[in-house]
């Protein structure tokens, strides 16, 4: 396993010098992959959302679900803590499924509730398209919700791409077709960004938050954000601005011509209730976890 990977990668000398901690490393690592399948089991994950608005008038477009863990132990846990070995475990996709069924359910309420053209975004895994069957289990799931394919927006990340083009190229081609909504996660963070934009079908970039932090005291980074949305203008794809913590971003954004944003200035990722009460909706209480 692990232990024995990064053996190898470190060679041999090294190898007897760090096996106790590997072993231990290991043992964690299973320990973790025990408790998130209890945690799947129990219901124990649940779905933040964070707000996405028109930078023009700080009005509501949508929300972007985050996955969250309520450990029975050590309280809330964000994706930093789990997400990696989540990932490299056989419920990977079980929780993917999940993720996506309660976002659009609680979309469709949302919608029915106050925002009608509300748009939910979904964070995929490689371990969804590993399966082989994201797009029927995306097309299943807006039938079985009521939610129109317009209201969902899928994120993916360049590294999901890239790793698993083969498989990755054809279903969102469908998905796309459907008139689901395709968003390039933490935009120029990956490799190979540029090639991307012509064989993949988008409707949106992300500005990663690092170029959005940057902007303000970096030329580096304010010309990464210009020529991000250049792309995005040129490639006529909307462009969102991630990870916005002041208005001064905010202000500067908007001069560039960024039509949307989201960020810690208009919202945390927040519990449905809070969500709905910050924005007057109604359907805010929690909805019931599907049956497994
Ligand atoms: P992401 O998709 O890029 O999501 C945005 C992350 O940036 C979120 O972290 C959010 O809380 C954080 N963020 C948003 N605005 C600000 C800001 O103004 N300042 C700062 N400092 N941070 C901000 P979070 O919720 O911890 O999620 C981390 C990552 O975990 C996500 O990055 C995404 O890649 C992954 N993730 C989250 N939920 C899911 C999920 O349901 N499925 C999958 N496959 N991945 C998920
Ligand atoms: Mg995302
Ligand atoms: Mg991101």
């Amino acid at each position: 396993g692990i232990a024995l990977h990064q053996a190898k990668a470190e060679g041999r000398r090294c190898h007897r010098v760090y096996r106790p901690a590997l072993r231990e490393a290991a043992q964690q690592v299973r320990l973790l992959r025990g408790a998130l399948h209890d945690a799947v089991r129990l219901g124990e994950f649940v779905l933040f959302y964070q707000p996405q608005v028109s930078l023009a008038d700080g009005s509501l477009v949508g929300a972007e679900a985050l996955l969250r863990w309520r450990h029975p132990r050590d309280g809330l846990l964000a994706p930093a803590a789990f997400l990696a070995t989540l990932e490299s475990s056989s419920c990977a996709a079980e929780v993917g499924d999940w993720v996506l069924e309660q976002a659009c359910r609680q979309a469709v309420r949302w919608r029915a509730g106050g925002a009608p053209g509300f748009r939910i975004g979904v964070n995929l895994s490689a371990a969804q398209f590993q399966r082989g069957d994201i797009a029927e289990t995306v097309a299943r799931t807006l039938v079985r919700t009521g939610l129109p394919p317009a209201g969902l927006e899928l994120e993916i990340t360049e590294t999901i791409v890239l790793r698993h083009d083969d498989v990755a190229l054809a279903p969102l081609a469908r998905l796309r077709a459907l008139g689901v909504g395709i968003a390039f996660d933490d935009y120029g963070t990956g490799y190979a960004s540029l090639s991307l934009l012509k064989r993949y079908p988008l409707t949106r970039l992300k500005i990663d938050r690092s170029f959005v932090t940057g902007m303000t005291s970096s030329r580096r980074d304010e010309t990464i954000v210009r020529a991000i949305l250049q792309l995005g203008h040129g490639f006529k794809l909307d462009v969102i601005a991630e990870g916005i913590e002041t208005e001064r971003e905010h202000a500067r954004l908007r001069a560039k011509g960024c039509r949307e944003g989201q960020g810690f200035l208009f919202g945390r990722p927040m519990p449905a209730e809070a969500f709905a009460a910050l924005y007057g909706l109604d359907g805010g209480a929690a909805v019931p976890a599907a049956a497994q």
